[in-house]
This record gives C-alpha cells, sequence and structure tokens, in this order.
C-alpha cells in the first residue's frame, strides 16, 4: 500500500531523513515513535509531498511520488492526513470543512457531498456540530471534525501526526476512540503517538526513530517487553 526504499531529506545541508526504508501493507496499522526532531513529521509528510525529498522513491497505492503535480494530486487523494493543530479552516462551518475538498477535488456535486459528509460526522460522534465553526468547538470535537474531513476523500490510507498532543487529557480518549474505530474497520494507518497504550492496543508495529532514521521495530509486545537498541531503552525509559 505504501513503500519507501532509500528516501533521504534534506533541509539545506541537515540531513533529516537518512535512507528511510518501509512497508505498510493494506490494513496495516503502524505507531511511529522517537525523540523529538528525530524525524517523524518529516517522514509522513513526505508520504503525501508536503515536503519534497532528495533522494529514495515512494510509492503510495501503486502510484510513485514526485514526478510532477498530477501524482502529488493523486496520493492526497489517496492518503488522509490528521495533524496535532486540527488546521481546519476558521471561516467555513463544520460541515463545510468537510465537503470542500471533495467538492473541489473528486467533483462531487453538492447534495452527494453533503450525504457524504453528514455520514462521517455521524461516525466520529459530531453529527449535532454541523452547522457551527472550528471556534465554537472543544479541541477534542475539532480533532474528530478534522478526522471525518479526511475520510470524506474516501482515503485508501490515513496519517496522524500527533493528533492528541494538543488536547486537553481528558479529551484524548474520544480521539484515540475515533482512531481504535477506524482501525478496527481495517483503515491502513501510520500514527506519529506518543499514546503507548494506543500503540499496545491497535499497532501491527511500532517503528522508533532517532536522528532521522529507522532504529528499530517490532510488533508492540516485543517493541516494548524487549527493545533492541540503548536508545529505544532509553527514550521508552523517559515516556513509560
Ligand atoms: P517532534 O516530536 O518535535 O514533532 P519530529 O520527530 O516530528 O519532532 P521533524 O519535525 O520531522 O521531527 O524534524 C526533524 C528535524 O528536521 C529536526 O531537527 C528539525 O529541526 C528539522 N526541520 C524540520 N522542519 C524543518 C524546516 N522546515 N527547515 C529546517 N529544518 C527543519
Ligand atoms: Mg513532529
Amino acid at each position: 500500500m505504501i513503500s519507501l526504499s532509500g528516501v533521504e531529506k534534506w533541509y539545506g545541508a541537515f540531513k533529516a531523513l537518512d535512507n528511510i526504508n518501509m512497508s505498510v501493507a493494506k490494513g496495516e496499522k503502524i505507531v511511529l515513535c522517537g525523540p523529538s526532531g528525530s524525524g517523524k513529521s518529516t517522514l509522513i509528510r513526505c508520504i503525501n509531498h508536503l515536503e519534497a525529498y532528495q533522494k529514495g522513491d515512494i510509492h503510495v497505492g501503486g502510484i510513485m511520488l514526485g514526478h510532477g503535480s498530477k501524482t502529488i494530486d493523486a496520493v492526497r487523494r489517496e492518503v488522509g492526513m490528521v495533524f496535532q493543530q486540527f488546521n481546519l479552516f476558521p471561516h467555513l462551518t463544520v460541515l463545510q470543512n468537510c465537503m470542500l475538498a471533495p467538492m473541489k477535488a473528486l467533483g462531487l456535486d453538492k447534495a452527494q457531498t453533503e450525504d457524504r459528509a453528514r455520514q462521517l460526522l455521524e461516525r466520529v460522534k459530531i453529527s449535532e456540530q454541523a452547522d457551527k465553526y472550528p471556534a465554537q468547538l472543544s479541541g477534542g470535537q475539532q480533532q474528530r471534525v478534522a478526522i471525518a474531513r479526511a475520510l470524506c476523500m474516501r482515503p485508501k490510507a490515513m496519517l496522524f501526526d500527533e493528533p492528541t498532543s494538543a488536547l486537553d487529557p481528558e479529551m484524548v480518549k474520544e480521539v484515540l476512540d475515533t482512531m481504535i474505530s477506524l482501525a478496527e474497520e481495517g483503515m491502513t494507518m501510520i500514527c506519529v503517538t506518543h499514546e503507548m497504550g494506543f500503540a499496545r492496543q491497535v499497532a501491527d508495529r511500532v517503528i522508533f526513530m532517532a536522528s532521522g532514521a529507522i532504529v528499530e521495530e517490532a510488533p508492540p509486545a516485543e517493541f516494548f517487553s524487549n527493545p533492541q537498541h540503548e536508545r529505544t531503552r532509553k527514550f521508552l525509559g523517559e515516556i513509560l
């Protein structure tokens, strides 16, 4: 479904990603973790081409990235992304936020898109907020809208970049529960998160990064009980 081979990313003279090789099968759930600055955001932003990269190949659902804007648009249609800071359009209502991309990028008509959007708002348990503006919602509600908005494109995979890090603690669970139900329905997911309970419950594999490279990866039971590398042990010691 998603594969990266030999990916290198530089910010000027700074190498942010170093020879990244990973592949994610359809339906697989990956938790990506690692210290601040290790390249987690850079990695998932490369997957839907929010960042350019200098070396290697990325394939998403059979589309090879990096050869003209047509493939970039195609990949962005296939892969939904949810950010730490929600990134909802403040001047649009919840419903309008969900309808914008499907109408613009997929060319769906208004009635069809509204149906789809209302269904997804229902699914993230927020349908009664459809006509509100983002600023009128709690952080947890805004993040669930962001998830619904991404799902409105019917993506084949979802990328999450620390979706609960900006939330007050009492709102973390409602967002994680939404992600868990998505996982249970078989969505292919790459989640950058330090919610290790979520990783244990949902991940097929945990990938640990440091200094722009993948240090180790393993199923959660193995990753947490028997980390192989000193850097991983140090990281787990700090967050658990
Ligand atoms: P965090 O846990 O803090 O979100 P991260 O693992 O997501 O960290 P990235 O944001 O991917 O880390 O950053 C990786 C490295 O690249 C960091 O050293 C960062 O300073 C650097 N970096 C990120 N974005 C840029 C940029 N636009 N220009 C220059 N350097 C950048
Ligand atoms: Mg980050």
